[in-house]
């Protein structure tokens, strides 16, 4: 079977592991301080808080807001579902921006025409309190566009970046531009800890606020034990610290063979009628997955094709989730097919692709003509 993804972990990761594993001290020692150093070092900013996974992560930047009861958070309706379920956790409301067609991440034009609709009126300007762009995929929002909206408006942002760990916008970081951004080491991603998430921010207030919270809300800056929040334990071990540290040496190299093989599998599509994914102008974009679109007239047929290509063994699998239209969301906000219309039909079409740094040119030829075959 020709797997979606497959994390790359060799003899440094293990031994980095073993080596915690043998000393001990399993939480709460040096390894989760180095790990956050070294990230905080890479993506450029102050801070790097890790947390238990990127769920985590999103979770205490929005408590660490202050994000409560009634208040409106306006996110993208492409994602994976805890993008919108922290936001309900928090009491308050996700607000749905639909997302643009070619790159997947919330559209800035969609996302200004819902802020002006919300600030024309004093009772809901009130509550709406921040934005919470995804970088779908690994490629960056509109970053630019979406502070500029964030600032007329004296809203806060915090980057969902979980796919995005080395993707950078007119040449800037992801986790750079809002107050946080929010990291996934999931293994699903580039380079990964089991679960595991880190928040990174240069404001210092809000980094000690989420040390609190992720510690059970005790005090970081006293010696004596005292609790200043009511937190959770949303901690990172040490051995997964150790795990994400020789991952970041591999970072670099990691994201450079997906983009080779994202550059192989557009040029064995050339001439189909597959969709491939789009780059936006100023985007260096780290293909976390490759998610490309059927044809409008195969839809019906996609998840026939995630089957056959199964039996064919190649596992690959839709691009991620239309949120307003799950069970939950549409049940208690009765959002209804049409809400969104791009985020409908980029659902039905997408299929993503295997991919991970030992995928081979072979393999991706075979998993292309199986594709363009079986259509
Ligand atoms: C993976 C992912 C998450 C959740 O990350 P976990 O570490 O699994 O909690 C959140 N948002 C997006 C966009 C993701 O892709």
């Amino acid at each position: 079977m020709i797997r979606l993804t497959v994390p790359s972990i060799d003899e440094d990761d293990i031994n980095a592991v073993r080596e915690v594993l043998k000393s001990g001290f399993l939480v709460q020692g040096s390894w989760v301080k180095s790990f956050e150093n070294i990230i905080a070092k890479y993506v450029g900013v102050d801070h790097a808080i890790a947390v238990s996974n990127c769920t985590a992560a999103l979770h205490l930047s929005l408590m660490a807001l202050g994000i409560g009861r009634d208040d409106f958070v306006l996110v993208t309706a492409y994602s994976w579902i805890a993008t919108a379920n922290v936001i309900e956790l928090c009491g308050a409301k996700p607000v749905f921006v639909d997302i643009e067609p070619d790159t997947f991440n919330i559209d800035p034009n969609r996302l200004l025409d819902k802020l002006n609709q919300l600030m024309r009126k004093r009772e809901t300007a009130k509550r709406t309190k921040a934005i919470l762009p995804v970088h779908a995929f690994g490629q960056m929002a509109q970053m630019e566009a979406i502070m500029e909206f964030a600032n007329r408006y004296e809203l806060s942002v915090i980057e969902d970046a979980a796919c995005a760990l080395g993707a950078t916008h007119m040449g800037r970081q992801a986790g750079t531009w809002g107050l946080a951004g929010c990291f996934s080491f999931h293994p699903l991603k580039n380079i990964t800890t089991g679960e595991g998430g880190i928040v990174t921010t240069d404001n210092i207030e809000f980094a000690d606020n989420l040390r609190a919270l992720r510690n059970h809300g005790q005090n970081t800056q006293s010696r004596n034990r005292d609790f200043i929040l009511p937190g959770l334990n949303y901690r990172m071990t040490e051995f997964q610290a150790a795990l994400g540290i020789t991952q970041m040496k591999k970072l670099d190299s990691l994201i450079s063979s997906r983009r080779e093989l994202a550059s192989g599998y557009n040029r064995l599509f050339d001439c189909s009628q597959i969709v491939t994914p789009i780059t936006a102008d100023d985007n260096e974009p780290v293909f976390q997955t490759y998610v490309t679109l059927l044809p409008k007239k195969q839809a019906h047929r996609r998840d026939w094709l995630i089957e056959r290509l199964r039996t064919h063994g190649i596992e690959t699998s839709i691009g991620t989730i239309h949120m307003p239209l799950t069970s939950y969301y549409r049940n208690r906000y009765g959002h209804q097919p049409g809400d969104f219309p791009i985020t409908d039909d980029v659902y039905v079409r997408s299929l993503s692709l295997p991919m991970f740094e030992a995928l081979n040119m072979t393999e991706q030829k075979y998993i292309v003509d199986t594709i363009l075959g079986l259509l």
